[in-house]
Protein backbone atom coordinates (compact mmCIF):
# COMPACT_ATOMS: atom_id res chain seq x y z
CA UNK A 1 0.00 0.00 0.00
CA UNK A 2 1.03 3.62 -0.97
CA UNK A 3 -0.06 6.32 1.37
CA UNK A 4 -0.16 9.74 -0.79
CA UNK A 5 0.18 13.08 1.74
CA UNK A 6 -0.70 16.46 -1.10
CA UNK A 7 0.43 19.50 0.29
CA UNK A 8 -1.77 23.02 0.07
CA UNK A 9 -0.67 23.31 -3.20
CA UNK A 10 -1.58 20.75 -5.14
CA UNK A 11 -5.08 21.20 -3.75
CA UNK A 12 -5.48 25.10 -4.29
CA UNK A 13 -8.02 24.81 -7.03
CA UNK A 14 -9.90 22.43 -9.59
CA UNK A 15 -6.99 22.23 -12.10
CA UNK A 16 -4.35 21.00 -9.65
CA UNK A 17 -7.54 18.53 -7.81
CA UNK A 18 -7.38 16.97 -11.21
CA UNK A 19 -4.14 16.16 -11.69
CA UNK A 20 -4.34 14.67 -7.60
CA UNK A 21 -6.77 12.16 -9.20
CA UNK A 22 -5.07 11.31 -12.28
CA UNK A 23 -2.06 10.61 -10.05
CA UNK A 24 -4.53 8.51 -7.42
CA UNK A 25 -5.47 6.29 -10.48
CA UNK A 26 -2.40 6.23 -12.04
CA UNK A 27 -1.68 3.33 -9.35
CA UNK A 28 -3.95 1.20 -7.50
CA UNK A 29 -1.71 0.66 -4.51
CA UNK A 30 -2.27 4.57 -3.83
CA UNK A 31 -5.30 3.81 -1.24
CA UNK A 32 -4.50 6.36 1.46
CA UNK A 33 -4.60 10.19 0.83
CA UNK A 34 -3.95 12.15 3.39
CA UNK A 35 -4.68 16.48 2.34
CA UNK A 36 -3.67 20.04 3.01
CA UNK A 37 -6.32 22.75 3.41
CA UNK A 38 -6.06 24.62 -0.04
CA UNK A 39 -2.78 26.56 -0.38
CA UNK A 40 -1.64 29.49 -2.69
CA UNK A 41 -3.32 29.84 -6.39
CA UNK A 42 -0.40 33.05 -6.72
CA UNK A 43 1.91 34.80 -4.78
CA UNK A 44 -0.30 37.44 -3.77
CA UNK A 45 -3.45 35.00 -2.59
CA UNK A 46 -3.86 33.91 0.94
CA UNK A 47 -3.75 30.46 1.87
CA UNK A 48 -6.93 28.64 4.17
CA UNK A 49 -5.53 28.01 7.09
CA UNK A 50 -4.51 31.76 7.18
CA UNK A 51 -7.60 32.93 6.99
CA UNK A 52 -9.24 30.57 9.56
CA UNK A 53 -6.31 32.00 11.98
CA UNK A 54 -7.80 34.95 11.31
CA UNK A 55 -11.58 34.44 11.84
CA UNK A 56 -10.12 32.47 14.93
CA UNK A 57 -8.55 35.33 16.14
CA UNK A 58 -11.51 37.95 15.60
CA UNK A 59 -14.00 35.63 17.04
CA UNK A 60 -11.79 35.65 20.11
CA UNK A 61 -11.75 39.53 19.91
CA UNK A 62 -15.72 39.43 19.55
CA UNK A 63 -15.16 40.97 15.91
CA UNK A 64 -17.65 39.44 12.91
CA UNK A 65 -15.77 37.00 10.75
CA UNK A 66 -18.66 37.43 7.92
CA UNK A 67 -16.07 39.43 5.61
CA UNK A 68 -12.90 36.95 6.10
CA UNK A 69 -15.59 33.80 6.37
CA UNK A 70 -17.04 34.51 2.97
CA UNK A 71 -13.72 34.02 1.19
CA UNK A 72 -13.36 30.95 2.44
CA UNK A 73 -16.40 29.90 1.42
CA UNK A 74 -16.56 31.07 -1.91
CA UNK A 75 -12.82 28.99 -2.33
CA UNK A 76 -14.60 25.82 -1.37
CA UNK A 77 -17.53 26.08 -3.21
CA UNK A 78 -16.09 27.38 -6.31
CA UNK A 79 -14.13 24.35 -6.56
CA UNK A 80 -16.76 22.02 -5.77
CA UNK A 81 -19.20 23.56 -8.71
CA UNK A 82 -15.86 23.33 -11.44
CA UNK A 83 -15.59 19.53 -10.31
CA UNK A 84 -19.29 19.19 -10.46
CA UNK A 85 -18.86 17.83 -6.63
CA UNK A 86 -22.56 18.07 -5.11
CA UNK A 87 -22.21 21.29 -2.88
CA UNK A 88 -25.18 20.23 -0.26
CA UNK A 89 -22.74 18.34 2.13
CA UNK A 90 -19.79 21.22 1.93
CA UNK A 91 -22.49 24.30 2.22
CA UNK A 92 -23.67 22.11 5.36
CA UNK A 93 -20.12 22.20 7.08
CA UNK A 94 -19.59 25.44 5.82
CA UNK A 95 -22.16 26.72 7.53
CA UNK A 96 -21.62 24.54 10.98
CA UNK A 97 -18.08 25.38 11.01
CA UNK A 98 -19.16 28.96 11.05
CA UNK A 99 -21.34 28.97 14.00
CA UNK A 100 -18.87 26.90 15.80
CA UNK A 101 -15.66 29.23 15.34
CA UNK A 102 -18.22 32.05 16.10
CA UNK A 103 -19.43 30.58 19.06
CA UNK A 104 -15.43 30.08 20.77
CA UNK A 105 -14.57 26.73 19.27
CA UNK A 106 -10.67 28.02 20.01
CA UNK A 107 -7.69 28.26 17.49
CA UNK A 108 -6.78 24.74 17.04
CA UNK A 109 -10.44 23.92 15.87
CA UNK A 110 -10.60 26.91 13.57
CA UNK A 111 -7.30 26.32 11.80
CA UNK A 112 -8.41 22.54 11.70
CA UNK A 113 -11.21 23.01 8.97
CA UNK A 114 -9.41 23.77 6.07
CA UNK A 115 -7.65 20.11 6.11
CA UNK A 116 -11.49 18.90 7.06
CA UNK A 117 -13.02 20.61 3.92
CA UNK A 118 -10.64 20.13 2.01
CA UNK A 119 -10.51 15.90 2.70
CA UNK A 120 -14.48 15.76 2.00
CA UNK A 121 -14.54 17.51 -1.03
CA UNK A 122 -11.56 15.21 -2.26
CA UNK A 123 -13.76 12.49 -0.75
CA UNK A 124 -16.64 13.35 -2.63
CA UNK A 125 -14.84 13.59 -5.80
CA UNK A 126 -13.08 10.65 -6.18
CA UNK A 127 -15.87 8.12 -4.07
CA UNK A 128 -13.55 7.88 -1.58
CA UNK A 129 -13.89 6.70 2.06
CA UNK A 130 -13.38 9.92 4.50
CA UNK A 131 -11.64 9.34 8.04
CA UNK A 132 -12.40 11.85 10.04
CA UNK A 133 -8.81 12.14 11.56
CA UNK A 134 -10.06 13.63 15.49
CA UNK A 135 -11.40 9.78 15.73
CA UNK A 136 -7.85 7.73 15.25
CA UNK A 137 -4.94 10.92 15.55
CA UNK A 138 -4.56 11.21 19.06
CA UNK A 139 -2.27 14.09 20.28
CA UNK A 140 -0.37 14.32 24.00
CA UNK A 141 -0.49 17.09 25.93
CA UNK A 142 2.68 18.19 24.59
CA UNK A 143 1.51 17.52 21.21
CA UNK A 144 3.26 14.49 20.13
CA UNK A 145 1.99 11.90 17.98
CA UNK A 146 0.17 9.28 20.65
CA UNK A 147 0.55 5.80 19.51
CA UNK A 148 -2.63 4.48 20.06
CA UNK A 149 -3.52 5.90 16.87
CA UNK A 150 -1.60 3.53 14.90
CA UNK A 151 -4.00 0.97 15.91
CA UNK A 152 -7.06 2.94 15.95
CA UNK A 153 -6.52 3.72 12.74
CA UNK A 154 -5.88 0.11 11.70
CA UNK A 155 -9.31 -1.04 12.76
CA UNK A 156 -10.87 1.68 10.87
CA UNK A 157 -9.53 -0.11 7.76
CA UNK A 158 -11.76 -2.86 7.07
CA UNK A 159 -11.98 -2.94 3.37
CA UNK A 160 -9.84 -2.72 -0.29
CA UNK A 161 -10.90 1.05 -0.77
CA UNK A 162 -9.31 4.06 -1.15
CA UNK A 163 -9.27 5.52 1.99
CA UNK A 164 -8.94 10.21 2.39
CA UNK A 165 -7.95 11.77 5.50
CA UNK A 166 -7.14 15.46 6.44
CA UNK A 167 -3.70 16.19 7.76
CA UNK A 168 -2.35 18.71 10.39
CA UNK A 169 -4.70 17.73 13.89
CA UNK A 170 -6.29 15.04 15.64
CA UNK A 171 -7.91 14.94 19.03
CA UNK A 172 -5.96 14.92 22.59
CA UNK A 173 -7.71 12.37 25.43
CA UNK A 174 -10.79 14.25 25.90
CA UNK A 175 -11.61 14.32 22.45
CA UNK A 176 -11.29 18.23 21.80
CA UNK A 177 -8.90 19.18 18.04
CA UNK A 178 -5.45 19.70 18.27
CA UNK A 179 -3.43 20.76 15.34
CA UNK A 180 0.34 19.92 14.83
CA UNK A 181 2.33 22.73 14.19
CA UNK A 182 2.36 24.74 10.62
CA UNK A 183 2.79 22.46 7.43
CA UNK A 184 1.82 19.24 9.93
CA UNK A 185 -0.07 17.24 7.95
CA UNK A 186 2.91 15.56 6.69
CA UNK A 187 2.61 14.38 10.20
CA UNK A 188 -0.41 13.16 9.56
CA UNK A 189 0.98 11.73 6.16
CA UNK A 190 3.55 9.70 8.45
CA UNK A 191 1.14 8.53 10.97
CA UNK A 192 -0.71 6.65 8.65
CA UNK A 193 2.03 5.25 6.71
CA UNK A 194 3.52 3.64 10.39
CA UNK A 195 -0.73 2.47 10.76
CA UNK A 196 -0.79 0.73 7.51
CA UNK A 197 2.45 -0.23 7.18
CA UNK A 198 2.84 1.38 4.08
CA UNK A 199 5.64 0.02 1.20
CA UNK A 200 6.15 3.92 0.60
CA UNK A 201 4.91 7.21 1.89
CA UNK A 202 4.83 9.47 -1.19
CA UNK A 203 4.83 13.05 -0.02
CA UNK A 204 3.45 15.33 -3.14
CA UNK A 205 4.06 18.92 -3.20
CA UNK A 206 5.20 21.25 -5.97
CA UNK A 207 8.85 20.51 -6.31
CA UNK A 208 10.72 17.77 -7.90
CA UNK A 209 12.21 16.93 -4.79
CA UNK A 210 15.13 18.40 -2.76
CA UNK A 211 18.08 20.64 -3.80
CA UNK A 212 21.22 20.93 -3.04
CA UNK A 213 20.97 24.61 -1.97
CA UNK A 214 18.05 26.62 -1.71
CA UNK A 215 16.97 28.21 -5.17
CA UNK A 216 15.62 31.40 -4.04
CA UNK A 217 19.44 32.30 -3.68
CA UNK A 218 21.12 29.98 -6.42
CA UNK A 219 20.29 29.27 -10.20
CA UNK A 220 19.08 25.89 -10.81
CA UNK A 221 20.90 24.04 -7.93
CA UNK A 222 21.13 20.39 -8.25
CA UNK A 223 18.80 17.74 -7.55
CA UNK A 224 18.85 15.31 -4.74
CA UNK A 225 18.15 11.56 -5.63
CA UNK A 226 18.45 10.23 -2.23
CA UNK A 227 18.69 11.73 1.54
CA UNK A 228 18.62 9.99 4.80
CA UNK A 229 16.16 10.54 7.63
CA UNK A 230 19.33 12.21 9.72
CA UNK A 231 20.40 14.71 7.01
CA UNK A 232 17.17 15.95 6.02
CA UNK A 233 16.49 16.98 9.53
CA UNK A 234 19.94 18.35 9.58
CA UNK A 235 19.07 20.34 6.88
CA UNK A 236 15.69 21.37 8.26
CA UNK A 237 17.09 23.07 11.79
CA UNK A 238 18.55 25.44 9.23
CA UNK A 239 15.81 26.36 7.36
CA UNK A 240 15.19 23.28 4.59
CA UNK A 241 11.35 23.29 4.95
CA UNK A 242 10.36 21.05 2.06
CA UNK A 243 9.39 18.14 4.54
CA UNK A 244 7.92 18.52 8.30
CA UNK A 245 10.80 17.54 10.27
CA UNK A 246 8.98 16.07 13.06
CA UNK A 247 7.30 13.76 9.99
CA UNK A 248 10.56 11.74 10.53
CA UNK A 249 9.32 10.35 14.07
CA UNK A 250 6.48 7.82 13.56
CA UNK A 251 8.39 5.96 11.03
CA UNK A 252 12.27 5.83 10.96
CA UNK A 253 11.87 3.12 13.87
CA UNK A 254 10.14 1.19 10.87
CA UNK A 255 12.03 2.55 7.81
CA UNK A 256 9.64 3.56 5.71
CA UNK A 257 10.68 5.24 2.57
CA UNK A 258 9.80 8.63 1.90
CA UNK A 259 9.53 9.92 -1.31
CA UNK A 260 9.03 13.72 -2.11
CA UNK A 261 7.41 13.86 -5.32
CA UNK A 262 5.80 16.49 -7.94
CA UNK A 263 2.22 16.91 -8.70
CA UNK A 264 2.82 19.21 -11.31
CA UNK A 265 5.54 16.85 -12.77
CA UNK A 266 4.65 13.69 -11.88
CA UNK A 267 6.65 11.69 -13.78
CA UNK A 268 10.10 13.04 -12.61
CA UNK A 269 11.84 10.55 -9.52
CA UNK A 270 11.81 13.02 -6.91
CA UNK A 271 13.83 12.92 -3.51
CA UNK A 272 13.76 9.24 -1.81
CA UNK A 273 14.00 10.10 2.06
CA UNK A 274 15.60 6.62 3.78
CA UNK A 275 16.77 5.31 6.81
CA UNK A 276 20.33 4.65 4.67
CA UNK A 277 22.05 5.72 1.79
CA UNK A 278 25.61 4.85 0.28
CA UNK A 279 27.49 8.07 0.53
CA UNK A 280 30.48 7.01 -1.07
CA UNK A 281 30.01 9.08 -4.43
CA UNK A 282 28.03 11.59 -3.05
CA UNK A 283 28.94 12.88 0.04
CA UNK A 284 27.02 15.80 0.67
CA UNK A 285 23.14 16.34 0.52
CA UNK A 286 22.78 19.65 0.89
CA UNK A 287 23.56 22.74 2.17
CA UNK A 288 21.57 25.29 4.11
CA UNK A 289 21.86 28.58 6.23
CA UNK A 290 20.39 31.26 8.42
CA UNK A 291 21.38 34.61 9.58
CA UNK A 292 20.25 36.54 12.50
CA UNK A 293 21.32 34.21 15.78
CA UNK A 294 22.73 36.17 18.76
CA UNK A 295 25.54 34.67 20.74
CA UNK A 296 24.81 34.60 24.25
CA UNK A 297 28.31 33.74 26.00
CA UNK A 298 28.13 32.98 29.51
CA UNK A 299 31.16 32.64 31.43
CA UNK A 300 32.28 30.65 34.72
CA UNK A 301 35.72 29.96 35.71
CA UNK A 302 35.79 26.03 36.23
CA UNK A 303 32.34 25.48 34.46
CA UNK A 304 33.32 21.71 34.26
CA UNK A 305 32.73 21.25 37.66
CA UNK A 306 29.09 22.57 37.91
CA UNK A 307 27.04 19.90 36.18
CA UNK A 308 24.10 21.75 36.63
CA UNK A 309 25.16 24.93 35.31
CA UNK A 310 23.89 24.54 31.90
CA UNK A 311 20.63 23.08 32.52
CA UNK A 312 19.87 25.93 34.96
CA UNK A 313 20.48 28.12 31.99
CA UNK A 314 18.31 26.04 29.48
CA UNK A 315 15.75 26.89 31.98
CA UNK A 316 16.24 30.49 31.84
CA UNK A 317 16.14 30.95 28.81
CA UNK A 318 12.75 28.72 28.13
CA UNK A 319 10.78 30.74 30.68
CA UNK A 320 11.85 34.17 28.74
CA UNK A 321 11.03 32.44 25.18
CA UNK A 322 14.78 32.73 24.01
CA UNK A 323 15.32 29.11 23.59
CA UNK A 324 18.28 28.44 21.95
CA UNK A 325 19.11 26.69 18.48
CA UNK A 326 22.45 25.75 18.63
CA UNK A 327 24.78 25.77 21.79
CA UNK A 328 28.36 25.35 21.71
CA UNK A 329 30.54 24.70 24.40
CA UNK A 330 34.05 26.28 25.93
CA UNK A 331 35.93 25.83 28.76
CA UNK A 332 34.90 28.53 30.98
CA UNK A 333 32.12 29.73 28.71
CA UNK A 334 28.94 28.02 27.07
CA UNK A 335 27.60 29.88 23.92
CA UNK A 336 24.07 30.26 23.29
CA UNK A 337 22.52 30.56 19.86
CA UNK A 338 19.37 32.25 19.82
CA UNK A 339 17.35 33.37 16.85
CA UNK A 340 17.37 37.04 17.17
CA UNK A 341 13.29 37.59 16.36
CA UNK A 342 13.18 36.04 19.95
CA UNK A 343 15.52 38.80 21.80
CA UNK A 344 13.40 42.00 22.04
CA UNK A 345 15.70 43.62 24.98
CA UNK A 346 19.29 41.85 25.54
CA UNK A 347 18.92 42.86 29.20
CA UNK A 348 16.33 40.78 30.12
CA UNK A 349 18.95 37.67 28.82
CA UNK A 350 21.76 39.38 31.28
CA UNK A 351 19.91 39.93 33.82
CA UNK A 352 17.58 37.02 34.03
CA UNK A 353 20.72 34.63 33.46
CA UNK A 354 22.50 36.60 36.29
CA UNK A 355 20.05 36.65 38.74
CA UNK A 356 18.60 33.57 38.00
CA UNK A 357 21.90 31.78 37.92
CA UNK A 358 23.61 34.16 40.56
CA UNK A 359 27.13 31.94 39.98
CA UNK A 360 27.59 33.02 36.26
CA UNK A 361 30.58 35.33 36.11
CA UNK A 362 29.63 37.21 32.86
CA UNK A 363 27.13 37.44 30.50
CA UNK A 364 28.20 38.82 26.69
CA UNK A 365 25.60 39.72 23.85
CA UNK A 366 27.64 39.33 20.76
CA UNK A 367 26.75 40.95 16.87
CA UNK A 368 24.25 38.98 14.85
CA UNK A 369 25.64 35.24 12.96
CA UNK A 370 24.88 33.45 10.35
CA UNK A 371 25.31 29.75 10.50
CA UNK A 372 25.69 27.21 7.63
CA UNK A 373 25.56 23.87 8.00
CA UNK A 374 26.96 21.30 5.62
CA UNK A 375 25.14 18.33 5.96
CA UNK A 376 26.06 14.70 4.44
CA UNK A 377 26.32 11.28 6.11
CA UNK A 378 29.49 10.94 3.86
CA UNK A 379 31.33 13.84 6.17
CA UNK A 380 32.58 11.55 8.56
CA UNK A 381 34.71 9.05 6.23
CA UNK A 382 35.85 11.56 3.56
CA UNK A 383 39.03 12.88 4.37
CA UNK A 384 39.38 16.93 3.32
CA UNK A 385 35.76 18.31 3.30
CA UNK A 386 36.64 20.97 6.35
CA UNK A 387 39.55 21.59 5.00
CA UNK A 388 38.20 22.64 1.44
CA UNK A 389 35.58 24.68 3.30
CA UNK A 390 37.93 26.66 5.44
CA UNK A 391 40.20 27.51 2.96
CA UNK A 392 37.39 28.24 0.63
CA UNK A 393 36.22 30.86 3.09
CA UNK A 394 40.23 32.15 3.89
CA UNK A 395 40.14 32.94 -0.61
CA UNK A 396 37.54 34.93 0.09
CA UNK A 397 38.84 36.68 3.27
CA UNK A 398 35.51 35.39 5.94
CA UNK A 399 36.20 35.55 9.13
CA UNK A 400 34.70 32.02 10.51
CA UNK A 401 33.72 32.73 14.39
CA UNK A 402 33.03 29.52 15.40
CA UNK A 403 32.90 26.77 13.06
CA UNK A 404 31.51 22.43 15.08
CA UNK A 405 31.97 19.14 13.62
CA UNK A 406 31.34 15.77 15.70
CA UNK A 407 27.67 17.37 17.57
CA UNK A 408 26.17 15.53 14.98
CA UNK A 409 28.20 13.06 12.60
CA UNK A 410 26.38 14.09 9.73
CA UNK A 411 26.57 18.06 9.92
CA UNK A 412 29.57 20.98 9.89
CA UNK A 413 28.74 24.20 10.90
CA UNK A 414 30.34 27.05 10.37
CA UNK A 415 29.56 30.56 12.30
CA UNK A 416 29.82 34.14 10.65
CA UNK A 417 29.32 37.67 11.01
CA UNK A 418 25.59 38.27 9.07
CA UNK A 419 27.38 40.86 6.61
CA UNK A 420 29.65 37.99 5.15
CA UNK A 421 27.39 35.29 5.55
CA UNK A 422 26.29 35.46 1.72
CA UNK A 423 29.79 35.41 0.48
CA UNK A 424 30.17 32.28 2.75
CA UNK A 425 27.19 30.37 1.26
CA UNK A 426 28.28 31.36 -2.49
CA UNK A 427 31.77 30.22 -1.65
CA UNK A 428 30.70 26.88 0.45
CA UNK A 429 28.64 26.25 -3.23
CA UNK A 430 31.01 26.57 -5.17
CA UNK A 431 32.69 23.59 -4.06
CA UNK A 432 29.90 20.99 -4.34
CA UNK A 433 27.59 22.80 -6.90
CA UNK A 434 28.89 19.61 -9.44
N1 LIG B 1 -2.59 23.85 6.41
C1 LIG B 1 -1.62 23.78 7.46
C2 LIG B 1 -0.63 24.91 7.29
O1 LIG B 1 -0.83 25.77 6.46
C3 LIG B 1 -0.97 22.44 7.56
C4 LIG B 1 -0.33 21.89 6.32
O2 LIG B 1 -0.51 22.42 5.22
O3 LIG B 1 0.41 20.91 6.43
O4 LIG B 1 0.31 24.97 8.02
Amino acid sequence: MVVCKFGGSSLSDSGQIKKVRNIIRADSQRRFIVVSAPGKRNSSDIKITDLLYTCAKNAAEGIAIDNTYEIIEERFLSICYDLGININEIKNDLKKIKKNITDGQGVDYAASRGEFLSAKMLSLYLDTEFIDAADVIKLTEDGMVDPSSYNLLKEKIDSKRIYTLPGFFGADSEGKIKTFSRGGSDISGAIVSRAVNAKIYENWTDVSGLLLADPRIFDNPPGVSEITYQEIRELASLGTNVFHEEAIAPIRDVGIPINIKNTNKPEEAGTMILADRVSDTVPIAGLSGKTGFIPVMVKKFMLNRYPNFHCGILSILKEIDANPDFIFYGNDSIVYMVDGLKISDSSLIINSILTGQGSADKVEIGTSKGIIGIVGEGLTHKVGIAAQVISVLAQKSVNIHFASFGGSDVSFLIGVDDGQFQSALNAIYSIFKD
